[in-house]
């Protein structure tokens, strides 16, 4: 079994910079980290530190970055396909911090744009009934319903994280086996009719909806440092937690998750943040 992850891979160059600029004003700033960063490479990363096969389908950019970006997954133990390099930059997010703690955010997405179906049909040459295709809400919303239908068309298990959110993606659910949303994105898309439907709800906890059940696990208590990529971790810990037990998602999946996403909320920054393959061993088996 196996798990294919189509989505984006990026750069995330983090600056510090004393206040947001106005139109027309040059600025000093200080970067302050470069990471690997985009939902779909994070969620891939962890799948596969957690002992599940992990193939990553993203564009990579024929830049330094992408040089940069190809070099980090090496040491990663899954699989990034396709393994060429798109005649464009790498996709960027720069996040710039202000002083008085306000942000901006720029993020490109030319890359993953260029990553056509044909690309990725071939990378999901070798899929079988039963892997699992899990996507999130960077793609358009024809590339997003193309890939579930291709998926569903070859027995796979179909699994959605729809962030960030596109209104049309509520057309999708028939399409959906799996579905995990935050409760903003939960109130927006009104998921419906999914077999399997986990809604997160922060440092709260979350709920598991199946068609006739309704469980809440609550959130492990961590000493908070920076939340971003909580959710990354939690759906990839879930979802890894019950491949690997040959189960459904069920609660302990959903207690494996919550420690995993404490590790992520208790360190700065969000790659750096996640936890390695031996905390997940540890709080998978342990
Ligand atoms: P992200 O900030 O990565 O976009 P998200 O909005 O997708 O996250 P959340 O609902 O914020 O998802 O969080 C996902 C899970 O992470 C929660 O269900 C919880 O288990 C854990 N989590 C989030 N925030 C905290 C916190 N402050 N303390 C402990 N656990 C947290």
């Amino acid at each position: 079994m196996r798990v294919y992850v189509t989505g984006n891979i990026a750069v995330d160059e983090t600056w510090a910079i004393p206040d947001i600029p106005t139109k027309g004003s040059s600025i000093h700033g200080n970067k302050t980290s470069q990471d690997i960063g985009g939902k779909g490479a994070n969620q891939a990363i962890l799948l596969s530190r957690c002992g599940v096969e992990t193939v990553l389908i993203a564009a990579v950019g024929n830049d330094s970055n992408g040089r940069w970006i190809r070099e980090k997954m090496r040491a990663e133990p899954l699989r990034l396909l396709p393994d060429f390099l798109f005649p464009c930059h790498s996709d960027t997010s720069i996040i710039f911090n202000s002083a008085d703690g306000d942000n901006a955010i720029i993020t490109t997405t030319v890359a993953a744009d260029s990553l056509g179906l044909p690309d990725i049909t071939q990378a999901l040459t070798d899929a079988a009934p039963g892997d699992v295709l899990l996507q999130q809400g960077n793609f358009s919303l024809e590339k997003t319903r193309s890939l579930f239908e291709l998926a569903k068309s070859r027995g796979m298990t179909t699994v959605f994280n729809p962030s960030p959110v596109k209104s049309g993606f509520a057309q999708l659910w028939p399409l959906v086996d799996i579905a995990i949303l935050n409760q903003h994105e939960a109130a927006l898309l009104r998921p419906a009719g999914v077999k399997m439907l986990v809604v997160t709800h922060g440092a709260q906890g979350a709920w598991l909806n199946t068609l006739d059940t309704q469980r809440f696990c609550p959130a492990t208590s961590a000493a908070v440092v920076d939340t971003t990529g909580a959710g990354d971790t939690f759906l990839a810990v879930m979802l890894a937690s019950a491949l690997l037990r040959e189960t459904q998602i069920d609660e302990l999946a959903l207690t494996h998750a919550s420690k995993a996403a404490a590790i992520t909320v208790s360190r700065p920054g969000t790659f750096s943040a996640f936890p390695k393959a031996a905390e997940l061993s540890a709080l998978l088996h342990g």
